[in-house]
């Protein structure tokens, strides 16, 4: 008998409070980790080193930052750059990256669609979290074809009459957009397989669905502004200050209320303010890429394996 949403998600909370990260199944399905000692988060939130480096067809997905060297389809015909773009700011290194990454992504998301334009790459797909949940979680991923612009994801629950944005904790400033992982860690970075990066949203995803039911982020966290820590930490989750052995009651919280000055929570509340772009939140409504233009072209992913 599988057991329901509540008790898989408070199962992977658990676990994820003892440095455990769950794992992800085809079509962003998370589950705990049947072999803890094999899949363990050492230091930073959302590190997660595994054995696996490829992903059966049905079979769990274990990422490691190594590239997959997938086979890749060929990438559709190209247009013609247009006069002002500059060569020296596309990177065609990453374009080809990301192209090549969309059949492992189309596989482990069947619901993937992929657009592309001469400087960007645009994704969207679902994630079930946990079967009999009533909603997906429906994610944007913005892939600049240049090193020196952020990857950028969003993330919205969905239902047949609902997108609700998932926030405010852990997204960042002001755009809204998830913070899933510290960009310093080498998690996951500009190159790397977009469907690694789609597992950490459903990871992320995951994780406030605990807090939504349990009240607390569940596992390690960063967060490193005090003001931001006395807002949204609870007192019973792990400190964001990268002590991970110590809740915030025990670690923090004191002295954050001592130091922190009214001007510096003013500032927090006041003009760090967090939420989606309008652009944003109309394209999950439309399922369609923001700023849809004719420049724009969808992506054949080739012959879709079916939802099972
Ligand atoms: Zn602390």
């Amino acid at each position: 008998m599988n057991p329901g949403p509540r008790t898989m998600i408070r199962e992977i909370g658990e676990q994820m409070d003892r440095g455990v990260f769950p794992v992800v199944y085809n079509r962003g399905i998370v589950r705990p980790n049947e072999a803890p000692g094999s899949s363990s988060i050492i230091g930073l939130e959302m590190r997660h080193e595994a054995a696996g480096s490829s992903r059966p067809a049905t079979g769990p997905w274990q990422w490691s930052s190594r590239r997959q060297g997938a086979p890749g389809r060929p990438w559709p015909a190209r247009r013609s750059r247009s006069a002002g773009a500059s060569a020296s700011v596309v990177s065609a290194q990453l374009r080809s990256a990301y192209s090549e990454g969309l059949t492992d992504c189309a596989q482990a998301y069947p619901t993937l669609v992929a657009w592309d334009h001469e400087h960007e790459m645009w994704l969207m797909a679902e994630s079930v979290i946990a079967n009999g949940l009533g909603r997906t979680a429906l994610f944007f991923l913005h892939l600049p074809y240049s090193r020196t612009l952020r990857v950028r994801g969003w993330g919205f629950w969905k239902t047949a009459v609902s997108r609700t944005w998932i926030g405010s904790r852990h997204t960042n400033f002001p755009d809204g957009s998830i913070c899933a992982f510290e960009m310093t860690d080498g998690t996951w970075g500009p190159g790397d397989p977009p469907v690694a990066l789609l597992d950490l949203y459903t990871v992320w995803a995951a994780r406030h669905l605990h807090l939504e039911w349990f009240g607390r982020w569940p596992g390690f966290q960063s967060v490193p502004q005090p003001a931001e820590r006395i807002c949204e930490i609870r007192d019973d989750e792990f400190c964001g200050c990268g002590n991970f052995t110590d809740l915030y009651r025990d670690c923090c919280k004191p002295d954050d209320l001592r130091k922190t000055t009214s001007g510096e929570m003013i500032d927090f509340w006041g003009f760090q303010r967090r939420h989606p772009p309008l652009e944003i939140v109309e394209a999950a409504w439309r399922q369609e890429p923001p700023h849809l233009t004719a420049e724009l072209q969808p992506i054949s992913l080739g012959t879709q394996p079916a939802a099972a």
